[in-house]
């Protein structure tokens, strides 16, 4: 079976998608594994976290008040390395969320053959209805409350949904209050001054961009002209816009939580980057708009989901226009949809390759604190360069030689190192 093909065993008709992430994650950790030749016990300990810590801490709100958050961190497994992963600031986060995308996370380091297994945590909030003061307390009691299990040879968190340089500043602050001489690189996606890396702000978009001129050229289809659909508008989104618009390609709709825009001739991106708020919004302003459902069904060339999960699914997967989809969001494309889309020649670039330029440039600022030597711009980006490319290269050739989806291959491409560390250590 060769690439356009799905691996995935037949979806009933009647079955509904399976939109619980941590259960799919686990259904293709189990594939990658078997057809890679490990047996159940090796299954059995990598389809889960070795820990997940689970927080309450109370905050002051500005009010006077106290307001008692619950937070989470997972690390999935240290075979490789310290583990390595972003701080989510949602609402919506849960324990079950924050397991999958540890392992995410791990998968991701693997297929970029970084030094790290994956860790992952989360805070149930609403960063956008806190002020500036409360979420600063709220960052620094997360810190207090995870400092025992986290450091940069342990754990080393990263910004996520919602979170941003200030909240690692404010991270990084507290760290260094409770361990001196421990800090630099606790964490990653500091503001520069504090020793983060140049280029990591514009990494993950950087990283989709590298990996979308490669599904183009896998594709023969030239970037200039090429009509781009981008959900989400915020870090990744945002970025990624102004990219595909400075390269040529005509960015045709774009959308966040309130709704979507689509152009046939083509956006203006830098007058909404202009006009874009700290949260990835400018919907706002505009009438007429349309749904984010709406907007993925319209025609285009390339599709990229950079805002949530389970965007893509059995009820729309047939009525994307789009032959190529870079996912920059974790999990936006259901398992049935993936059936579907590759069923049809859709090439999809999966998550855990095609957001891994943010990890990559991570592990770059780590590399730096710990060296105490800073690299250019020019530097951090053809490493990022050399890393995207064999990475989007090793997961292509795997689905040829093996068959498989692009999705599958990733994932044993992504798990084999651990494994094998697994097995060298004599875990399993
Ligand atoms: P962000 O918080 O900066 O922006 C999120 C964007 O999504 C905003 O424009 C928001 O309005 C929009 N959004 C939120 N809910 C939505 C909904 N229901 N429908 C449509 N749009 C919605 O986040 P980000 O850092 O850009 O991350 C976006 C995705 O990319 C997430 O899945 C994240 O896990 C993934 N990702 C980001 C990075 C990174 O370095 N930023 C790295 C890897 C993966």
């Amino acid at each position: 079976m060769a690439i356009g093909q799905s691996n995935v065993s037949e979806v009933p008709e009647t079955e509904a998608d399976n939109l619980d992430v941590l259960t799919s994650t686990q259904a293709i950790i189990r594939e990658a594994l078997e057809r890679l030749g490990y047996d159940a016990a090796m299954y059995e300990l990598l389809k889960e976290p070795l820990r997940v810590l689970t927080v309450r801490f109370p905050v002051r709100m500005d009010d006077g008040s106290v307001q008692v958050f619950t937070g989470y961190r997972a690390q999935h497994n240290d075979a490789v390395g310290p583990t390595k992963g972003g701080i989510r600031l949602h609402p919506d986060v849960t324990e079950d969320e924050i397991r999958a995308l540890s392992i995410w996370m791990s998968i991701k380091c693997g297929i970029a053959n970084l030094p790290y297994g994956g860790g992952k945590g989360g805070i149930v909030c609403d960063p956008r209805t806190m002020s500036f003061d409360e979420i600063e307390r709220l960052s620094r009691a997360y810190v207090r409350a995870i400092s025992q299990i986290v450091g940069p040879s342990k754990d080393i968190p990263a910004p996520d949904v919602f979170s941003n340089s200030q909240n690692m500043a404010w991270m990084l602050d507290e760290y260094s209050h409770i361990r001196e001489f421990d800090s630099p690189g606790f964490i990653t996606g500091k503001p520069i001054v504090l020793g983060g890396s140049k280029g990591r702000e514009t990494a993950t978009a950087r990283g989709v961009t590298i990996c979308l001129e490669e599904a183009l050229r896998v594709k023969n289809i030239p970037i200039k002209g090429a009509r781009v659909i981008i959900q989400g508008f915020g870090n990744a989104g945002s970025y990624l816009a102004k990219f595909m618009y400075e390269s040529g390609a005509k960015v045709v709709g774009i959308s966040d939580a309130y709704g979507a825009l689509y152009d046939s001739n083509g956006l203006n991106i830098p007058e909404l980057l202009e006009q874009r708020d700290s949260f990835g919004t400018v919907t706002k302003l505009f009438d007429n708009t349309l749904t984010n459902k709406e907007l993925l069904e319209q025609p285009c060339d390339i599709l990229v989901p950079a805002a949530i999960e389970n965007q893509i699914t059995r009820e729309n997967a047939a009525k994307i226009q789009a032959q190529v989809i870079v996912e920059a969001a974790n999990g936006p494309t259901t398992t049935a949809a993936t059936k579907i889309l590759t069923d049809r020649g859709v090439l999809i670039v999966p998550d855990v390759l095609g957001n891994s330029g943010g990890v990559i440039v991570s592990y770059f600022e780590w590399v730096q604190n710990n060296q105490g030597f800073y690299w250019t711009e020019e530097e951090v980006d053809e490493r990022l360069v050399t890393l995207m490319k064999r990475s989007f290269q090793t997961v292509y050739d795997a689905a040829e030689k093996y068959g498989v989806d692009m999705r599958l291959a990733a994932y044993m491409v992504g798990v084999r190192r651990m494994a094998e560390s697994v097995r060298w250590r004599g875990w399993v």
